[in-house]
């Protein structure tokens, strides 16, 4: 099999060209051409000498994951479902805001932590996405909506919050963020690419040294007991620690506060003593809450919180002197929102219909 190049960060690249025994700066030749340039074609980097590309035609590709579909919704957000080999995909999202552009990346197919208000992890795990395949993501986004000239980019910002946990897929997630941040691939700031976990502790203290980009804890919920409940790997990493690494997190990280998420379900954690609970909680960490209302799914067992609850609760946090924000629901007529990036397997027969087949659609 030839090698992926897409795979590599950076640094892995320059040890590959260097084992080639090719000068390093060639390294950054190529990284720039496919992920600046959007080019998986040695034979049109040009600047690259030809006895060089025939080798790399011999010895390597650059293989990004086949565009299965994508969709638009009516407010733009957009979404791509890649082919990742398992007769599923992964789903990628575009979020459009007026002063930024986000994108959502998926780091598994399915998840194993089981939360229960979640459709990827009822769904299981089936394998970890490689470097090229969470990258790839990013590759086909800039792809399909035109590759500008740098800082000219349609997606400023990147979100880990697609399907899968980031952090227990770690090395090669941590790859992807480098490239993500490297100036010869995407660029981006460190701020603006927040990586979303639902508290694995250790890795929450590897990634502080590994590659400290902003941080996301899905914390929804004000105390063990009910935590222990939804998010079952609570009972491994419970609160006082996950509280404790985030405080450990911010000595590293480019911003000077937590992410807090919480999902707001129908009378399990939206009621005004455990907004109250929650503030005792995080009284030592610098955070912000992001109040996420409850994308329902067929079988979930949960129900929405009113939007009276979803009030009252962050009135509370904001009179503490919190800074509180509440998810809008985006993409609804693709079920693009958080929490529905099932993929195609198990609800094939209502997404299968919206999907527009590449083959139909002719572009992209
Ligand atoms: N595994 C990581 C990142 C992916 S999930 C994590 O758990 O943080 C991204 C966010 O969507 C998480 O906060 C997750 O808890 C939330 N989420 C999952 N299912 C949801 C649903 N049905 N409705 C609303 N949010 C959901
Ligand atoms: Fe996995 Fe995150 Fe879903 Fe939990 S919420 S099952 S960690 S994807």
């Amino acid at each position: 099999m030839k090698t992926n190049l897409l795979d590599f960060n950076l640094a892995q690249l320059t040890e590959h060209f260097a084992a080639m025994g090719e000068k390093t700066f060639r390294a950054k030749q190529v990284m720039h051409w496919m992920h600046q340039m959007g080019e998986d074609d040695f034979d049109a980097m040009t600047d690259i000498a030809k006895a060089l590309r025939a080798k790399l035609l011999a010895s390597a590709e650059v293989r990004v994951p086949s565009l299965m579909a994508a969709q638009e919704a009516s407010d733009g957000t957009r979404k791509w479902l890649l082919d990742v080999g398992t007769g599923n995909g992964v789903e990628t999202v575009f979020i459009p805001e007026d002063d930024r552009g986000t994108l959502c990346v998926s780091s598994q197919v399915g998840c194993a932590l089981e939360c229960k208000f979640c459709s990827t992890g009822r769904q299981g795990f089936n394998r970890n996405l490689s470097t090229a395949e969470i990258i790839g993501q990013l590759w086909w986004a800039n792809k399909a909506m035109g590759v500008t000239p740098k800082n000219e980019r349609v997606i400023s910002n990147v979100v880990m919050m697609g399907m899968g946990e980031p952090l227990a897929n770690f090395d090669n997630v941590v790859s992807a963020l480098q490239i993500m941040l490297d100036d010869h691939a995407y660029g981006l700031s460190r701020r603006r690419v927040t990586l979303s976990t639902s508290g694995l502790v250790p890795q929450i203290d590897r990634l502080a040294a590994a590659c400290p980009v902003a941080l996301a804890v899905s914390l929804h919920a004000p105390n063990d007991a009910i935590r222990d409940e939804i998010v079952p790997i609570n009972k491994k990493y419970p609160l006082s620690e996950l509280m404790a690494a985030c405080r450990r997190y911010l000595e590293f990280a480019p911003r000077d506060f937590i992410t807090f998420e919480y999902v707001m379900l129908d009378g399990v954690n939206d009621r005004p003593e455990h907004a109250r609970q929650l503030l005792q909680l995080v009284r030592d960490v610098p955070c912000k809450f992001n109040l996420i209302p409850f994308n329902p799914f067929p079988n979930s067992g949960y129900g929405r919180s009113s939007n009276n609850a979803i009030r009252a609760f962050r009135e509370i946090l904001q009179d503490a002197g919190r800074v509180v924000t509440v998810r809008k629901t985006r993409g609804d007529d693709i079920d693009a929102a958080c929490g529905q990036l099932a993929g195609q397997v198990q609800d094939k027969t209502r997404r299968q219909e919206k999907w527009i087949r590449i083959a139909e659609s002719g572009s992209e």
